[in-house]
């Protein structure tokens, strides 16, 4: 079990919602200096706290009723950002094709870096030759490797001053936004299996099957 558990909190709503601490190694009873250390970051850093407010407002004034993107447009607008990048999957190029349409009409000057630039061989950067070419799964996925320190040094290179990703690989996105030098956010997460809503399976028929067969055989954590 991890340090702290936000998860196993008792009640419905968090009592952090409501200002108080909750069970007993709630961090508001265990670690007051780490809560302390952050408040500060939001009194002292000028871009972190702008960040924090706008998406507040962002959040209050859509709730419910916009979509992500939309979001992420009326987040950018309050930051006053012009410049967007977009860090996307060659196995997105439609969707991100669309979301370059619909930002451009929102007029915002918009550089896209596919994740295959480069031409980089995966063998290049270490990846065993059995899992390039095919999938375990049978699908053709080529010997290319994706690239995220490309797309970002590109982005970094365009100056852009906030980045999207669509559809980056698990991994791929932690190094894209490593070597970000702007913020980044997600607009897709990629899960190839539920169409790219990975939260889906969590509550159905489906994903119960899928991890009661791939957990068999270990134990049930208290
Ligand atoms: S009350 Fe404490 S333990 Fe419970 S969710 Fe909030 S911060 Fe986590």
């Amino acid at each position: 079990m991890g340090k702290y558990t936000c998860h196993l909190s008792k009640e419905a709503i968090a009592p952090c919602t409501f200002n108080r601490p909750g069970i007993e190694n709630c961090p508001m009873r265990i670690a007051p200096e780490i809560l302390e250390k952050a408040k500060k970051i939001y009194e002292e850093v000028d871009e972190i706290k702008e960040i924090t407010k706008n998406a507040s407002i962002v959040e209050a004034t859509g709730y419910i009723k916009w979509p992500r993107l939309k979001d992420t447009i009326e987040f950018a607008k309050l930051q006053g950002y012009k410049k967007l990048g977009i860090a996307f999957c060659v196995g997105l190029m439609n969707e991100t094709k669309k979301v370059v349409e619909i930002l451009e009409r929102y007029d915002f000057d918009v550089t896209s870096i596919c994740c295959k630039t480069g031409g980089l061989l995966k063998t290049e950067v270490g990846v065993p030759k059995e899992y390039e070419i095919k999938s375990k799964t049978g699908y053709m996925i080529g010997s290319v490797t994706c690239n995220p320190v490309a797309q970002a040094l590109l982005l970094n290179d365009a100056g852009t001053e906030m980045n999207i990703i669509c559809g980056l690989c698990v991994g791929h996105d932690i190094t894209f936004t490593k070597y970000s030098e702007a913020p980044v956010t997600t607009l897709i997460a990629k899960d190839r299996m539920t169409q790219h809503a990975p939260s889906s399976i969590l509550f159905t028929h489906y994903g119960n099957s899928f991890f009661s067969e791939d957990l068999q055989g270990r134990k049930t954590k208290k």
